[in-house]
């Protein structure tokens, strides 16, 4: 499609890394990974109407569209290096084009992430990010390595975007929160300091994108295991809490998406080193549970009684 827009955003986007032979402009870039390092790769397609609503500001879906890749590259444990960026577009909307690549940048250069390529189409509105990345050989964290009598943290606050999206629903409801709510929906922060410290210390990580109940159950899956969960001890925000009843948040923590958080399990002799690594990234963490032996996740009360849980999965904006 037009040049013009891959320029807009090759201009907007411009970090530059030393480890960068050839970038935007030839039929593919060139890049260096230093020996003793692995590649690290993934790929996320958000789709208007699907992924976001279709009414998403432009800022906010560049830096999202980035936000999902490198969350996927903080749950392994990996540096973010480099992107590339494939936008279909319903028509040459340069102004649509600059907003994106501003929101696109500002998260690219505060983990100094340098464009590589992408391509641009013509098409029903959506985005898809490549995000490379690297790690020590052997060091990458993955969903495989849970074992029964680890404990499970997770990151930060469960249920807030999936609040977002609840009060799109239902308009002038929580209009007092609406605000952080909205934050955690559109601008997800990547936990790579959280992963990056992680190393080392969890047998297996994954990022929260589907809803806790589905992505604690794939590491499940990977890793042979089962889990429980204590329902009451799931990091709630003030912001949620203030809107939602306590069922509805937990419902929200449980099976609502869009959260970018880390759950990993640690092994029970080692979780007192969780505090400090996470200080040291800025973040905090809440233990919720136990890896145990067999399958599935289960989720108590503060009698160890199992709680009925909502259907496990992602929470579809528009129902
Ligand atoms: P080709 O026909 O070889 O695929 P394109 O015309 O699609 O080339 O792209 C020209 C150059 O611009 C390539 O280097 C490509 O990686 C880059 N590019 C295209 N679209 C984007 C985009 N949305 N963001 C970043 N780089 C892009
Ligand atoms: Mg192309």
């Amino acid at each position: 499609m037009e040049f013009d827009l891959i320029d807009a955003i090759r201009t907007r986007v411009n970090i530059a890394r030393d480890d960068v032979a050839l970038s935007v402009g030839d039929d593919a870039a060139l890049t260096r990974v230093a020996p003793g390092q692995q590649l690290v790769a993934c790929v996320d397609t958000l789709v208007a109407d699907v992924h976001f609503p279709r009414d998403t500001a432009p800022e906010d879906l560049g830096w999202k569209s980035l936000a999902v890749n490198l969350s996927d590259l903080a749950a392994m444990g990996a540096v973010p290096a480099w992107a590339l960026l494939a936008l279909t577009l319903p028509d040459a909307d340069a102004r649509f084009v600059e907003r994106f690549a501003k929101g696109f940048a500002e998260l690219a250069r505060a983990h100094d992430v340098a464009l590589i390529g992408g391509d641009t189409t013509q098409g029903p509105l959506s985005v898809t990010v490549t995000a490379l990345g690297t790690v020590p050989t052997g060091e990458a964290l993955t969903r495989a390595g849970a074992r029964a009598g680890d404990a499970v943290f997770v990151t930060g606050t469960l249920g807030d975007a999936a609040g977002a999206l609840r009060l799109l629903r239902d308009p002038g409801k929580g209009a007092a929160h609406a605000e952080i709510l909205f934050a955690h929906l559109n601008r997800p922060r990547p936990r790579i300091a959280v992963g990056l410290a992680l190393r080392g210390i969890a047998n297996a990580c994954i990022d929260v994108s589907d809803g806790l109940l589905a992505d604690l159950g794939h590491v499940c899956v990977a890793s042979g295991v089962g889990a429980e969960l204590e329902g009451e001890v799931l990091p709630l925000s003030s912001a949620l809490t203030a809107v939602f009843d306590a069922a509805t948040c937990r419902e929200l923590a449980l099976a609502g998406g869009d959260d970018y958080e880390l759950c990993f399990t640690v092994p029970a002799d080692r979780t007192s080193d969780v505090a400090p690594a996470l200080a040291q990234a800025g973040c905090d963490a809440t233990r919720i549970g136990r890896v145990v032996a067999g399958s599935g996740v289960r989720v108590l009360d503060a009698h160890g009684n199992e709680l009925a849980t909502p259907q496990a999965g992602w929470e579809h904006f528009s129902q």
